[in-house]
């Protein structure tokens, strides 16, 4: 656990050298265009560094030495617990940089750096780990097919995976496409976020260090609509992995249908329901946990409880603790501890959300926020925003806002609630509060959700699951169902004499 002052991490962030070249190969490389694009700190608006900007060229260049390492079999005819070996070091790797790797993220995207110290940057060791640990655990079948015949049923890497990641947690976003992809035996191109590619590239440079061999991952930055088009168009791709907004899922089918029908997983969108029953016994956990579900990471969480339903006798008292933690949660200097919450991405984001927050104040009820906010007069800065009383119909309750912007919407029996909080195009998460066992089944069993926390919030582990229903996507990150997305089922058939 790092217990570094403000003075510590601002002097930190001063010393930092960033990688802003492309890793193609095992080198950084500049784009063949020569071309930069700025990557810019949120919470100050300085420029951090100036970053290849890759488009089809430097894309097809990491696509051919993808390739090429496949084929060699350095990496994909390893022994998985040969590879193991190399994942368990690039994880050690990332807890000896930890401090860096936190502060890449919180300068880059402006989250708070003690959360990605304590969350994303441990938790991308972890799941590199957990991943680089299971591979050499998994057997493979053999078929009951009777005397004289063999048929072994085996999972086979895919062969070159394209990965496009977002911002909002740039590290772990980059590991929870590329441990899985790499443990079973894949090469990787992966495009971070624009807003966000400093960390992809260090972690780069660390699994060279580990000893990924060259061409095995690749990091392009570049734009969507170039880099990340580029990528889900290539014809020696074999799979796409996606995590972003539905909007630009949808693409990634269409690019997939118009070139090689490669594999395409789209994790996107949500805008998860969070259902307060009267008889929950801990109505402040509760509350702490709703306020967290929605202010975590400035809200910019696919599975935010942004939707946050309260059984009508106690809704009144429910929203008084809702304001209450809002306001204890106002936006400070991502690089002080004592921060609660920290700057919104960009400026195109933090618009964005204003013009939700701004449409907002004519169709419902704001309690608290609903303003910008600077630190030290400038930055992308959002308070913690409640609007109460939201019609279920409202673009408020319906629409990704992606930011701290929580609706309250009061209901008055189960089946109402369940209702309302299936009534979205998403289906990535939802959470119930309340102690009565045979409803938290019951409404748990009809909620239409990848994720279903009960009395808590957002529950994640490498263990388990993570994915959508619906239009937040399908195929599932984390836990040996992640393997499934990485690799094809082989039918081996012998013939012998028996
Ligand atoms: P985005 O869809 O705008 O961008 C995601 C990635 O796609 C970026 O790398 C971007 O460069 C690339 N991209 C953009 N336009 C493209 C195009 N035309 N062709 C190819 N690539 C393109 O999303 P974002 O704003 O970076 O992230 C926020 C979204 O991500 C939210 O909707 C959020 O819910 C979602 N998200 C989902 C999950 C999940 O697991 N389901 C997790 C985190 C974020």
């Amino acid at each position: 656990m790092l217990d570094y002052s403000h003075a510590d991490w601002k002097s930190r962030a001063k010393a930092l050298q960033f990688h802003s070249q492309a890793f193609i190969g095992g080198k950084f490389v500049d784009a063949l265009s020569g071309r930069t694009f700025d990557s810019i700190n949120p919470a100050t608006g300085e420029t951090l560094s100036a970053v290849a900007e890759c488009d089809a060229a430097d894309v097809d260049l990491a696509v051919v030495a993808a390739r090429r390492a496949y084929d060699s079999g350095s990496w994909s005819r390893m022994a998985p617990g040969d590879r193991k070996v190399v994942l368990l070091k690039l994880a050690d790797l990332i807890r000896a940089n930890l401090a860096e790797m936190a502060l890449l993220d919180s300068l880059d995207m402006g989250k708070l750096v003690t959360d990605a110290a304590t969350i994303d940057a441990p938790g991308a060791a972890h799941f590199f780990q957990w991943h680089a640990e299971a591979i050499d655990k998994l057997y493979d079948e053999v078929a009951p097919t009777g005397p004289g015949d063999l048929a072994l049923v085996s999972r086979v890497p895919l062969g070159v995976v394209g990965a496009v990641t977002p911002w909002n947690f740039p590290l772990d976003m980059a590991t929870w496409k590329s441990a899985a992809a790499l443990a079973a035996g894949n090469s990787v191109v992966l495009k971070p976020a624009e807003q966000s590619p400093l960390s992809a590239l260090r972690l780069a440079e660390l699994a060279a260090e580990a000893g990924i061999p060259e061409g095995v991952f690749n990091v392009i930055p570049g734009f969507g609509h170039t880099a990340g088009q580029a990528l889900g168009r290539h014809m020696d791709v074999d799979c796409l992995a996606f995590t972003g907004s539905t909007q630009i899922g949808k693409k990634f089918m269409e690019y997939s249908g118009q070139s090689n029908l490669k594999q395409v997983w789209p994790e996107t969108g949500g805008k998860s329901p969070n259902l307060i029953f009267a008889d929950c016994e801990d109505l402040e956990t509760a509350a702490d946990m709703a306020a967290f579900g929605i202010f975590f990471n400035q809200g910019e969480v696919c599975s935010a409880n942004s939707r946050l339903y309260v059984e009508r006798s106690i809704k009144g008292a429910f929203v008084e603790k809702m304001i209450a933690r809002a306001e204890a949660t106002q936006p400070g200097d991502p690089l002080d501890p004592a921060s609660k919450m920290g700057a919104i991405v960009d400026a195109r984001q933090t618009e964005g959300i204003m013009a939700a927050v701004e449409a907002g104040k004519e169709t419902a009820r704001l309690v608290t926020g609903g303003a910008r906010a600077f630190v030290d007069g400038k930055g992308c800065f959002v308070q913690p925003t409640i609007f109460d009383d939201v019609d279920h119909n409202d673009p408020l309750a319906r629409e990704e806002i992606f930011g701290p912007v929580l609706s309250i919407i009061p209901f008055d029996s189960e089946e109402q609630a369940i209702n309302m909080a299936n009534d979205s195009i998403y289906g990535l998460a939802a959470s119930v509060w309340t102690d009565n066992l045979s409803r938290a089944l019951r409404v748990s069993d009809q909620l239409v959700a990848g994720t279903v926390s009960v009395n808590t919030v957002d529950a994640l582990s490498a263990q388990t699951p993570f994915g959508g229903m619906k239009q937040s996507g399908f195929g599932r990150d984390l836990s040996l169902h992640s393997f499934d997305k990485y690799t094809a089922l082989k039918t081996t058939w012998i013939k012998y004499k028996a």
